[in-house]
C-alpha cells in the first residue's frame, strides 16, 4: 500500500511536528484541529520554530489546515490518518468513530498516544477496523528525534504494518521499531526509569545536581543535559504527569514504582512555577545580578540556588569502565545507576520485547544515548558485571547470562532495520589503525574513518587518520551525533598559551595538506555528515569528492565567531563554488562579496536545503532523510565510481586591493552601527584579504595553493592576537561567542 496523502488530527506539539515532518518528506498533509484558527496558529508555530521543524521553510504553505467539522472530508482521500489530540480516551474514541465512518477502505489509522494501551484505544473498533489501526508513537521534536515506535494489536494486517514501517523509514527517515502493547513501550519505559534512578540516587547519595549531570551525561554516553538538565528541558510538571501515568499502569511490584514516588522538592518546584526552562526555572535557573546572567543550580537538600560549579571528571569520551572503577562518590553513583538500569531493562525481556537489541536502539534513537543498557553490559564485560552485581532474582535474562557468562552474548546490532548501517558494518570490518582521535576500518576494498573525540573535534591525529586512509576509497562517517564541531580549540589554545605558534602553524598546514589530499587522491573520498558540520568539519566535508548528508545537518564556517578565518580550505572552496555561478561570470567581485557575507556572519545552515543555497552543498550531493542510510548510500557511490578520476585543480582571478576596499566599506558601516567592534574589524579585514586574493589583480591567476597560503597567513596573524585568544577562551568556557 502506498501512502500518498496524510491527515493529522490535533495540531498541538506533536500533530504540528508530524505534519511538518511529512511536509519535509514532500508528502501532502492536512492538519485538522477543533477550529481552523488553532491549526493556522500551529502552522505559524511551525514556521517560527527553533530549531526549525521544517527542512525548507518556503514549503510551509504545503501544509494544509482546517477544522474537524467543515473539513473532515479530507479524511476520505487519506491513505493514513494520524490522531494526535489530547491524551483523553473519550476524545480519542469519538475521533476514531468519526474517522472510521469517513476513511477510505484500507486506509491506516494511528494514534500518537504516549501512554494509552492499544487494547483500550481500539476497544470500540470492529475486528475489521482493528486490522488497520495501530499506535505510531513519534518523539518530540519530530524532525530531530530518530525513534518511532509502532505498536500493533493482535488483529493487525502485518503486511500493512510493515509497509507503514517501511514508509516511515524510507520517507520520514525514522528508526521504526515495532513493539508490544506495554506501558511506555520501549523508549519511555527504560528512558524515564533511567532518569528516575539517576535522580533518586543523586538524592540518596547526596550528590549535587551538577555532579549527577556530569556523571549521568557524556562519560556514560548520555547527552550533556544529564538528568536534571533534561528534566528542566522536558518540563518538571510534564514529567510528574508521565510518572503518574506509569504508577497507574504498572503493577505494584514493578521496580519503577519505587523510583517514581513523589519527591517533596519537586512538588514544591511545580507549585511555585519552577517547571523548568518554560517556567521560572527548574533545577537550574538563570539569575540576573549586576546586569550579568548567572546560571544557578538548586541544592537538593535545602532547595536554595547558588551559581553552578563546573565538575571536571577528566573523562572526555564515553568510558563506562573508567567511570565505574573510580574509587570516589562519582564511581559509586555511576555503578549504582548503570547497574540498576541494566537490571531493570533486562528484567523486562521478554515481557516488553523478546529482542533486547530493540531496547538499546530505542534508547539511541529516542534518548540520544550512545549505547543502550545491553551494550553497557557488554562494554563493562559480563564477568566483571556479575562479579560486582548483588542480586538479580526473577530476571530470566541475567540468570541465563550468569550461567553461560557469554561475553559475546550481544550478537548483531540494529536488528530492527534491513538497512546496512555503519553500526552493523563496524563489527564485521577490520580495524586497521587507531589513534587517540580516530579509528580506521577496512571493509571489503575500502576504508572507513570515524572520528572519536568529544564532538568529533579535529586535531593532528584526526588529520593523520584521514591521510593514512586514502590508500583505498574512503568513507568518513560517524555513529556519534556530530560529524565534527570543528578544530579542537583546546588543542590549539594549549599551544597558544605556551606561545608555541610554530606548532599551530604546522597543524594548520597539515590540515590543509590533508584536505587537499582528500580532494585529489587517486580514490574517491566520501564524507557522510550528520549533526554538526562546523568549521574544520565543514572543510573536510566540502573538500571530499562526494557528500552524502543527513537532512538535519547544521553546517557552517563559523571561525569568525572565535576571531579566526577558515584556514583549512573553507574560504577557497566556497569561493570557488560561488565563482562558478552565472552572476560571477559578469561580475568578478560577485562571488568574493557573497562569500565575505556568508563567512563574515558565520552563517550556518540548519538543513541540507539551506546548505545548498549557501553552496556548502552541491546539487549533486546526496541529501538523505534517514541517518541510518548514510553508509549504504556512500558505499553505493564507491561502487558506482570504480573509474573515478580526481577533479581538476581550481584557478581564481580576484580583484585584489579594490575588492578589499569594498569589503572594508561594509565593515566600516557595521562598525559605525556598533554591530562589530575593534576586533571584529580586524577579523573582517583578514577575511577580506583572503577573499580578495591578497596582493593580486584580476589578470593574475591564483592557484589553490595561493589561496591556502592566504588563509594560513591570516589565520596565524589572528591567532597571535590577545583578542582572538580571549574569544576562544570565552567560547571554550561558556559555549558562546565573545563580541570584542
Ligand atoms: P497538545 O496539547 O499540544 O495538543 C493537542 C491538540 O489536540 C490541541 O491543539 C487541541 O486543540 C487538539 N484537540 C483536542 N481535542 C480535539 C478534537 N476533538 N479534535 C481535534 N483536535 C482536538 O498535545 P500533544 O503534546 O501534541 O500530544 C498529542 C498526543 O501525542 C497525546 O496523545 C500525547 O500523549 C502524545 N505525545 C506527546 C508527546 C509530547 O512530547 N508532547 C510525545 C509523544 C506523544
Amino acid at each position: 500500500m502506498k501512502i500518498k496523502k496524510v491527515v493529522v488530527i490535533g495540531s498541538g506539539t506533536m500533530g504540528s511536528g508530524i505534519a511538518a515532518h511529512l511536509c519535509n518528506a514532500d508528502v501532502p498533509v492536512t492538519l485538522l484541529d477543533l477550529t481552523t484558527e488553532i491549526s493556522e496558529k500551529a502552522r505559524e508555530r511551525i514556521h517560527k520554530s527553533r530549531p526549525p521543524l521544517l527542512i525548507d521553510k518556503t514549503k510551509i504553505d504545503k501544509i494544509k489546515v482546517g477544522n474537524i467539522n467543515d473539513d473532515f472530508d479530507v479524511v476520505k482521500d487519506a491513505d493514513w490518518v494520524v490522531e494526535a489530540v489530547v491524551e483523553r480516551i473519550d476524545i480519542k474514541h469519538n475521533i476514531y468513530e468519526k474517522i472510521f465512518k469517513s476513511r477510505k477502505a484500507g486506509a491506516i489509522v494511528s494514534s500518537n498516544t504516549s501512554s494509552i494501551p492499544i487494547k483500550i484505544l481500539s476497544e470500540k473498533l470492529s475486528e475489521d477496523e482493528k486490522k488497520d489501526f495501530c499506535i505510531t508513537h513519534f518523539f518530540n521534536p519530530v524532525r530531530y528525534m530518530g525513534l518511532l515506535e509502532i505498536v500493533k494489536n493482535e488483529n493487525n494486517d502485518l503486511d500493512k504494518i510493515n509497509s507503514l514501517k517501511k514508509f516511515c523509514e524510507d520517507e520520514l527517515g525514522k528508526g521504526a521499531i515495532v513493539c508490544n502493547d506495554t506501558p511506555g513501550f520501549l523508549g519511555n519505559r527504560i528512558g524515564v526509569f533511567a532518569m528516575q534512578v539517576a535522580m533518586t540516587e543523586a538524592f540518596r547519595m547526596k550528590l549535587s545536581i551538577e555532579e549527577a549531570d556530569a556523571v549521568f551525561g557524556r562519560p556514560m554516553g548520555i547527552p550533556k543535559t544529564g538528568v536534571f538538565g533534561l528534566y528542566d528541558l522536558i518540563g518538571i510538571d510534564l514529567m510528574s504527569d508521565v510518572l503518574k501515568s506509569f504508577i497507574k499502569e504498572l503493577s505494584q511490584n514493578d521496580p519503577f514504582q519505587e523510583v517514581a514516588k513523589e519527591i517533596p522538592l519537586i512538588t514544591k518546584l511545580i507549585e511555585s512555577g519552577y517547571t523548568g526552562r518554560k517556567g521560572k526555572g527548574g533545577f537550574y535557573r538563570m539569575n540576573k545580578q549586576n546586569n550579568q546572567r548567572i546560571l544557578e543550580a538548586i541544592n537538593l537538600e535545602t532547595g536554595k540556588y547558588s551559581p553552578t560549579k563546573k565538575i571536571e571528571l577528566g573523562i572526555e569520551t564515553v568510558n563506562l569502565n573508567l567511570l565505574i572503577d573510580r574509587k570516589d562518590k562519582y564511581g559509586e553513583y555511576a555503578w549504582s545507576v548503570i547497574s540498576k538500569i541494566i537490571k531493570y531493562a533486562s528484567s523486562l525481556v521478554p515481557g516488553i520485547t523478546d529482542k533486547f537489541n530493540d531496547i538499546d536502539e530505542a534508547m539511541r534513537l529516542g534518548f540520544n544515548w550512545a549505547m543502550g543498557p545491553f551494550e553497557m553490559l557488554k562494554s563493562i564485560g559480563v564477568q566483571k558485571f556479575f562479579d560486582r552485581i548483588d542480586n538479580f532474582e526473577n530476571n530470566q535474562f541475567l540468570e541465563k547470562l550468569s550461567k553461560n557468562k557469554d561475553e559475546n552474548f550481544y550478537g548483531e546490532r540494529q536488528k530492527y532495520t534491513d538497512i546496512e548501517t555503519l553500526g552493523k558494518i563496524k563489527p564485521k570490518a577490520i580495524k586497521v589503525d587507531k589513534n587517540k582521535s580516530a579509528d580506521i576500518y577496512r571493509f571489503k576494498d575500502y576504508n572507513i574513518v570515524e572520528f572519536t573525540t568529544k564532538a568529533c573535534a579535529l586535531d593532528y591525529d584526526s588529520m593523520d587518520a584521514l591521510k593514512n586512509a586514502t590508500d583505498k576509497p574512503l568513507i568518513i562517517i560517524n555513529e556519534s551525533m556530530q560529524f565534527s564541531a570543528g578544530v579542537n580549540l583546546t588543542y590549539t589554545m594549549d599551544f597558544a598559551d605556551k606561545g608555541d605558534f610554530k606548532s599551530i602553524e604546522k597543524f594548520i598546514k597539515y590540515f590543509q595538506d590533508t584536505c587537499k589530499h582528500l580532494k585529489y587522491s587517486k580514490y574517491p573520498v566520501i564524507s557522510a555528515p550528520s549533526g554538526l558540520v562546523l568549521g574544520g568539519g565543514e572543510e573536510v566535508a566540502i573538500q571530499s569528492n562526494f557528500v552524502v548528508a543527513h537532512t538535519n545537518i547544521v553546517m557552517g564556517l563559523v571561525e569568525t565567531g572565535v576571531g579566526l578565518v577558515p584556514a583549512g580550505g573553507g574560504c577557497k572552496e566556497v569561493l570557488w563554488r560561488w565563482c562558478q555561478t552565472e552572476e560571477a561570470k559578469s561580475d568578478p567581485d560577485f562571488a568574493p562579496l557573497k562569500v565575505f557575507n556568508i563567512i563574515g556572519y558565520a552563517t550556518t545552515a540548519t538543513s541540507t536545503v539551506e546548505a545548498e543555497t549557501l553552496k556548502f552543498l552541491k546539487p549533486k550531493d546526496k541529501k538523505v532523510m534517514n541517518r541510518n542510510s548514510l553508509f549504504e548510500i556512500s558505499k553505493k557511490l564507491i561502487e558506482e565510481n570504480k573509474n573515478f578520476k580526481p577533479p581538476e585543480e581550481c584557478k581564481f582571478n580576484l580583484s585584489g586591493k579594490p575588492l578589499k576596499e569594498k569589503m572594508i566599506k561594509t565593515l566600516e558601516k557595521l562598525y559605525n552601527e556598533k554591530v562589530i567592534f575593534d576586533h571584529g574589524m580586524e577579523v573582517g579585514k583578514e577575511l577580506a584579504t583572503v577573499l580578495s586574493g591578497g596582493d593580486t589583480s584580476i589578470e593574475k591567476t591564483l592557484s589553490e595553493d595561493d589561496l591556502y597560503k592566504l588563509e594560513l597567513d591570516s589565520f596565524m596573524k589572528l591567532i597571535e592576537t590577545k583578542k582572538t585568544q580571549d574569544r576562544i577562551k570565552h567560547t571554550l568556557a561558556t559555549g558562546k561567542p565573545l563580541v570584542n
